[in-house]
């Protein structure tokens, strides 16, 4: 009896029980898709990285005597569907098992829970990635509820014993975000550490993207920064515990215009190598938690709880969401949304300094941090009413970092409120004077952060009041925002007119923003 195993681009995890033990009768195969390059207009180097990742993840297996098929888009270009290649390979292996972990994206669990193989048994098994077992998702999670991000991390932290002293949190505290998210003073901008880049020589990926006419988005970065082994993952791993992790939090909220690691800051650039998989989630929190107990003289409390906090909590969190509400998340348009992204979001060219930044550096590296996903790109098409499968489709494509069950929640959910408040309380919506406390993107803007109604006054200051007056029947409930609405109330209606018109005459002429 010979057995088939699958093993997708975001499945390249070498501790995966599968590779225990080696099996002569078991057979892996590793395949560039051509439904997977063109679900969605992808970033090139997110193509590449998938690509290259899942090569050197073959050509470990193979080191390691495994039996491994690795097809190129050459080798899959007429199967039409990931069913259809499974079907052919099971034939021209003579399988009578087929394997499978369970994937993380909906659109592939559903494709291959549907598929109907002939004499052949199908198994799916977990892929062992996540802190959370999949089958205990709906024990903490219901659907179209919102659960507070806080106590379920505070759950996880308790049930995986992670920075705990017996049932108190390590430090005396579950939060530390009031001693984080400072802004960079012009003093802090030298000390910012180059990021790890790698070089890893993808020429032929990029020809066989090429030669399939694939459509892709963004610059390609000769040669390749991100880490496509688990050697480089490692590294990147130790090299942010070592000369990010001391400065993570505290930075973690800010963005400059001025340093030549303006995109990296001290983030640790880890969602692809995390993703695809390389590296899971247990190693990595294992790692940075080591490094803050060996040296806790550079490594507070509380930048090792903002780091655990975005592993444990939000990445586990979010991937709860995404799985109790899915298919129906993807429909949720609750701000009846429709407005069609602008052409900038392609070209990062823009008289807003905030939104050329977040784009441009988005375009050349497919990588821009959160605040810059939360409250540039992702505030600028809240404030526009952007249509939420516009503002997912062009977040899906642009990150290296991109899979669905982690981009839509983040995106429709978190940045655009299309969820009704499943994620967020409160829609992240903000004027120029956020952009201005957290960066120094506004210094030398073409608008001005101060105005709200001249011609040359910021529009994220009119558009903000635009989007809270449009929904103020919705919102003007909420305990967190009444406020809000009572400053609204207090400005005279001269200015108050003057605002709506502002904030018209731009949304007006989206496009030359
Ligand atoms: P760091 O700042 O170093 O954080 C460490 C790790 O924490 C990340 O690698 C990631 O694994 C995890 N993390 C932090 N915040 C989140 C979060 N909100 N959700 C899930 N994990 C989190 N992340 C993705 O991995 N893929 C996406 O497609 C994606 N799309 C996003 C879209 C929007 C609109 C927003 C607001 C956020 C999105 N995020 C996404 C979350 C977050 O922005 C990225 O994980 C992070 O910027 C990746 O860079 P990093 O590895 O340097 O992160």
């Amino acid at each position: 009896a010979r057995t088939l195993r699958l093993i997708l681009g975001d499945q390249l995890d070498a501790g995966h029980h599968w590779f225990k033990t080696n099996d002569v009768n078991v057979t892996y195969v590793i395949a560039e898709l051509h439904q997977e390059a063109h679900y969605t207009t992808h970033h090139i180097q997110k193509i590449c990285g998938f690509f290259a990742a899942m090569r050197r993840f073959a050509m470990a297996l193979k080191q390691a005597n495994f039996n491994v098929v690795y097809l190129t888009l050459d080798d899959t270009s007429n199967d039409k569907s990931l069913p259809e290649l499974i079907q052919r390979l099971c034939h021209e292996y003579q399988c009578d098992c087929f394997e499978y972990q369970r994937p993380d994206e909906y659109r592939l669990a559903i494709q291959l829970a549907d598929m109907v193989l002939m004499h052949t048994r199908v198994h799916c098994i977990e892929s062992e990635h996540f802190f959370l077992p999949f089958e205990e998702i709906s024990t903490y999670f219901t659907k179209n509820k919102h659960i507070t991000m806080e106590h379920f991390y505070r759950k996880m932290r308790k049930r995986f014993n992670i920075l705990m002293n017996g049932d108190f949190p390590e430090g005396g505290k579950w939060n530390f975000d009031n001693e984080n998210r400072k802004k960079l003073k012009k003093a802090d901008l030298t000390d910012i550490p180059a990021p790890l880049l790698f070089d890893y020589d993808i020429r032929d990926i990029v020809q066989r993207i090429k030669k399939h006419k694939i459509a892709t988005l963004g610059q390609l970065q000769h040669p390749f920064i991100w880490p496509t082994s688990r050697a480089e993952a490692h590294q990147l791993l130790h090299y942010f515990c070592r000369y990010l992790l001391p400065n993570f939090g505290k930075f973690q909220d800010t963005m400059t215009a001025n340093s030549a690691h303006k995109w990296s800051l001290y983030h640790s650039r880890l969602s692809f190598a995390l993703n695809t998989k390389i590296l899971s989630p247990s190693e990595v929190i294992r790692s940075a938690v080591a490094a803050y107990k060996n040296h806790p003289s550079t490594i507070s409390i509380a930048q090792i709880e903002g780091f655990v906090r975005q592993i444990l909590g939000w990445r586990e969190y979010i991937r709860a969401v995404y799985w109790v509400n899915m298919p129906d998340y993807r429909t949720y348009n609750t701000l009846n949304a429709k407005r069609d992204l602008p052409p900038q979001f392609w070209t990062g060219q823009t008289k807003m300094r905030c939104l050329q930044h977040a784009i441009t550096q988005s375009l050349e590296y497919a990588y821009a941090h959160h605040i810059q996903r939360l409250m540039i790109t992702g505030n600028f098409c809240l404030l526009t009413g952007i249509h939420p499968d516009q503002v997912d489709n062009w977040y899906l494509g642009i990150y290296i970092d991109a899979i669905e069950w982690v981009e839509m929640p983040n995106t429709r959910g978190m940045t655009q409120f299309a969820d009704n408040g499943i994620v967020a309380t409160k829609p992240y919506a903000a004027s120029g004077n956020y952009v201005n406390k957290m960066s120094d993107y506004c210094g030398d803007c073409h608008y001005n952060v101060k105005e709200k109604t001249t011609e040359t006054a910021c529009p994220l200051n009119s558009l903000y009041w635009h989007f809270m007056i449009t929904h103020r029947a919705r919102f003007a409930t909420n305990p967190r925002i009444g406020m809000v609405y009572r400053n609204w109330d207090k400005q005279d209606e001269i200015t108050k007119q003057h605002t709506l018109t502002r904030a018209q005459y731009y949304l007006d002429n989206i496009s030359s923003l």
